[in-house]
């Protein structure tokens, strides 16, 4: 199952993989900053979506975490990837089992 890894300390929410996702599973928002993220219920381990909230979408400055979103519908094309002008994404074909949510 893939994992969609978002670096935040370097995501400037551009919304380019927003763009080009074939399966629309990315969003943009803005909060205190804007930032690009997996849609919540399109993420399997819901401890990314918690990490996500806590540590990065009440921060008005960019956070040096990077959070592992397990994705069932990713067909890991790296459109994303390719896209982003930060290079703050990576995409990895399989999650780990129990790998962390957060590094
Ligand atoms: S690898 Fe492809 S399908 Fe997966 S999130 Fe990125 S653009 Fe979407």
């Amino acid at each position: 199952m893939p994992d969609v890894i978002y670096d935040y300390s370097k995501c400037k929410g551009s919304g380019e993989c927003v763009t080009v996702c074939p399966v629309t599973i990315l969003e943009a928002v803005e909060g205190k900053r804007k930032l690009c993220k997996p849609i919540d219920d399109k993420v399997e381990n819901k401890e990314a979506v918690e990490a996500y909230k806590s540590k990065v979408a009440n921060s008005d400055k960019p956070v040096p975490i990077k959070i592992h979103n397990n994705m069932p519908e990713c067909l890991a094309c790296m459109a994303c990837v390719a896209s982003c002008p930060e290079q703050a994404m990576e995409v990895k074909p399989d999650f780990e089992s129990g790998q962390k949510a957060v590094e």
